[in-house]
């Protein structure tokens, strides 16, 4: 059984993904791992400081998932993962790890979310009249604008 059945994803929305996720959990971690041993309580910002990487971190995360559910909005939440990814370098940046794949992620969402095909697309949802020239939806079997009748496309099922 598929499981990926509905619209299918571009591969690169889910790197970008896992980037982005794994790049939070480190920023996250990487607090997490310093805040017990004492005197390095969130880097040079104290326990300000922690709380705004784990804050990058969980932003980071939630920026990749939003990436991932809509790749169309790539752009400002990959712009939001490199964003909280880079303000992590301020505390531990995740072992810079953390840092390097939340830039990475945001970076590849960015990309993906600009070639993302809009649902939408005037172009695909249009055709012109043979008649008229004019633009109208696919749904017409006339064109609404001089009444020419609208010839089956090839390729588009039909019985
Ligand atoms: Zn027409």
């Amino acid at each position: 059984m598929s499981v990926t059945s509905g619209t299918p994803r571009d591969s690169r929305a889910a790197i970008a993904f896992v980037f982005g996720l794994v790049g939070g959990i480190f920023i996250c971690l990487g607090n997490l791992l310093f805040f017990p041993t004492g005197g390095y309580y969130g880097g040079p910002f104290g326990t300000t400081g922690f709380l705004l990487s784990v804050a990058s971190g969980a932003l980071v995360i939630l920026a990749a998932a939003m990436a991932f559910w809509r790749p169309a909005q790539g752009l400002p939440w990959g712009v939001t993962e490199v964003v909280f990814g880079s303000l992590s370098v301020l505390t531990y940046g995740g072992f810079l790890v953390g840092l390097a794949l939340a830039v990475a992620g945001g970076a590849i969402a960015i990309v993906v979310g600009a070639t993302a095909p809009t649902p939408h697309a005037p172009l695909e949802t249009a055709r012109a009249c043979l008649g008229c020239g004019r633009l109208f939806s696919r749904e017409f079997a006339f064109c609404p604008h001089c009444g020419r009748a609208v010839p089956p496309e090839p390729g588009r099922g039909g019985a």
